[in-house]
Parts: structure tokens; sequence; C-alpha cells
């Protein structure tokens, strides 16, 4: 297939530098909303998905995405909704794989891990080399009333399947008060057995289940404490580009990492921006501030008019997310949830 990349001039290569000098080198694109799961705190039962004509194509997604490598954006990181329920995805990433030969450091992705055993050989071909994959609890009768429609022997397998292909897997759960708190040692110590890191997220007001979300609230002092029953967690020296703070544990030789925009602010080393499945580009989480990139990406076959429109986007950067303030009930919370954007 032919590249969709057009050839940017070099006064286009300017790197992405926002107004309080945070340079943007990561973005993730959600390349889907729809999800074969409905976890409780990310979706309701019966959601209403966007018309197929609202999205970007699977050539305009990799256009766009070749554009962010000219302007400096060193990884990529696919979401959703789920990216691996995306009708044809793997085509994606075959093209996004093209990007490493301009600049592209790192492609990865966020999944449910339900289709991995399908896609995990291939995702690896593509150059992929690491894959979060989402996993609340052990317990399967757990797993099915939190993801509501999932299976967890299903996920475990794709697991299974992701290490088999040599991907390295990170485990994400999101900490819930009174669901999950047994679990986080368990969890742990099962996934440093299999030589996977786990990454632990605070519950974020978002979306039309941003009240249950406030509810589930759990701040990750609960995670520590629980893990310090049994290991010894130390400051890790691990930097991942992301939010998260590391601690190496001693007894499994493994990573843990806290995920916490609501008990601690991150913002001020944010170095990335989201991309909805329609090319709404939101450069903060938490913020409504966006800018619409489908209209620029599809206007002219060059992408002048795209540049112009992330530099717009990159000024108006808000300084950081109001997760608290929502929580605390002085501001409203965010409408979109975080399917539409991706985590
Ligand atoms: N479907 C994929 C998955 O579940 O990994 C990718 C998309 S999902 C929206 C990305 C991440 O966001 C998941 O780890 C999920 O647990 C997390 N997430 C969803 N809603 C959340 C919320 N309200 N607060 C915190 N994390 C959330
Ligand atoms: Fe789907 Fe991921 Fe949201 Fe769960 S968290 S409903 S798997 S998009």
């Amino acid at each position: 297939m032919e590249t969709p990349l057009a050839v940017a001039p070099a006064s286009l290569s300017r790197p992405l530098v926002d107004s309080y000098a945070r340079r943007v080198d990561y973005i993730r694109i959600s390349v889907t909303d729809r999800c074969d799961f409905r976890c409780v705190y990310c979706m309701s039962e019966n959601m209403n998905f966007l018309p197929k004509q609202d999205l970007l194509t699977l050539e305009e997604l990799e256009r766009l995405s070749a554009a962010f490598v000219v302007r400096g954006v060193r990884k990529i990181r696919l979401t959703g909704g789920e990216p691996l329920v995306r009708r044809n995805v793997m085509q994606l990433f075959h093209g996004l794989s093209r990007l490493f030969d301009k600049g592209l450091e790192e492609l990865t992705l966020t999944t449910n891990g339900s289709q991995l055993v399908r896609y995990a050989a291939e995702l690896a071909a593509c150059g992929v080399r690491r894959v979060n994959v989402s996993l609340d609890t052990l317990k399967p009768e757990k797993f099915r009333a939190i993801t509501r429609w999932g299976d967890l022997g299903q996920v475990l397998a794709g697991i299974d399947a992701a290490q088999q292909a040599g991907l390295k897997v990170k485990i994400n759960c999101v900490a819930l008060k009174g669901e999950n708190e047994d679990e986080f040692l368990p969890l742990v110590e099962w996934a440093h057995g299999r030589g996977a890191d786990v990454s632990f997220i605070e519950a974020m007001p978002l979306g039309e289940d941003a009240v249950h979300n406030i509810e589930s609230f759990l701040p990750l002092d609960a995670v520590t404490a629980a893990l310090s029953q049994r290991l010894t967690l130390t400051p890790s020296t691990h930097v991942s580009g992301g939010p998260a703070r590391y601690f190496d544990v001693a007894e499994t030789g493994g990573r843990v990492g806290l995920i916490t925009p609501l008990s601690q602010h991150f913002c001020d080393s944010c170095n990335r921006v989201r991309v909805t499945c329609t090319g709404t580009l939101y450069t903060c989480l938490g913020q409504e501030d966006k800018t619409d990139l489908r209209a620029p990406l599809r206007a002219a076959r060059d992408d002048e008019a795209l540049h112009a429109a992330l530099d717009d986007a990159m000024r108006r950067k808000p300084r950081g997310h109001d997760f608290v303030a929502q929580w605390a009930g002085a501001l409203a919370p965010a409408k979109r949830p975080m399917s539409m954007t991706g985590g």
C-alpha cells in the first residue's frame, strides 16, 4: 500500500512546545470508541457509539501520526475504546511501523487483552515491543462484574500469547474502593512471578459514570500500604516517559507504578496529547479544550493547515487538570469518558 505520508517542508518540522515550555513528544490515539467490554468505571452498559463515517479512516490516522512524527513525536500509543476491535486495525499498525524510519522510537498500545491471542505475533512483527494490558482482578466473577462482558480466561490467554510473542507486558489496574482492595498484593505477586510489571491507577471522574468513579476513588496510599505488608518497596529511578512514579520490589525483582492524577499532580512534566478516533485533539485529559484536526486533515492533501492547527492547540494547552476540584464537587467533571480519549 502506498504510504500516505506527505513530505513536509523543513519549516514544518519544528517541535511541539506549549506556552509552559513543555515539549510534546508522545501521542495517544484512540482508534475507536467501541469496546467488547463495558467496565463500570468507563462505560455505561448501553453506550451510543459514534457513526462510522465520523471516524478517521485508517489512512487518515496514519497520515495524522506521520505529521506528529514530523513535529518530533517519538512515541505513539494506540488505545480506545478497545483498539484491537477496530476493523483492520493491523493495517494501521503495519502503516505506523514505517514511521520508525522517520524518527518514531516506540509504537505501543493499551488493550483489555481480549484479542491478544489473535494479534500478539503480528503486533510484534510490526515493531511493537511492549503492551499495557488492563486487569483489575484475578477472580473470574469479579472480573465479569467489573467489565460486565469480559472473560478473564480469554484475557489471561491473551497475556500468555503476548509474552510468547516476545512482548513485554505491563498490567494496568484501576484501584477501586470496596472492589479489588484485597487483590493488590496477589496481583503484584502473580504479575511479577511472570515477568510483568504492574501500574495502579486512581479512578478518575470522567464521563457519565463520573459519580461512580468518585465513589470508587481510592488514594493509592492504600496500594502501597497493602503491598508493604509483605513486600519491600523502594522508590525506583525508572522513568517511563509517562506520569507514573515507580517502586522497585526487592522480593520479586519487579516494579510497581502508581498513577495518581488526583492525589498528586503530574501536569508540570506533561509531555503528551491525545487524539480521539474522530480526529479531535485534547491537550489535557481532564479539560474540555479541544482542536479539530479532521477538517484540516481533509481540507488538503498537504499538511499545512494541519500543522497550523497543531501550533494553535499547543498555544492553548492548559497548565493542568482540575480533577481535585471536580472530585470535591467544586467543578463539574469533564463529560467525555475515558473511552473517548483512551486514558
Ligand atoms: N480498552 C483498553 C483498556 O481497557 O486497556 C484501552 C482503553 S481504556 C479507556 C485505557 C485505560 O483507562 C484502562 O487501563 C482503563 O482501566 C482506564 N480507565 C478507564 N476509565 C477510567 C477511569 N474513569 N479512571 C481511571 N482509569 C480509567
Ligand atoms: Fe473497554 Fe477499556 Fe473502557 Fe474497559 S476500560 S470499557 S476495556 S475501553
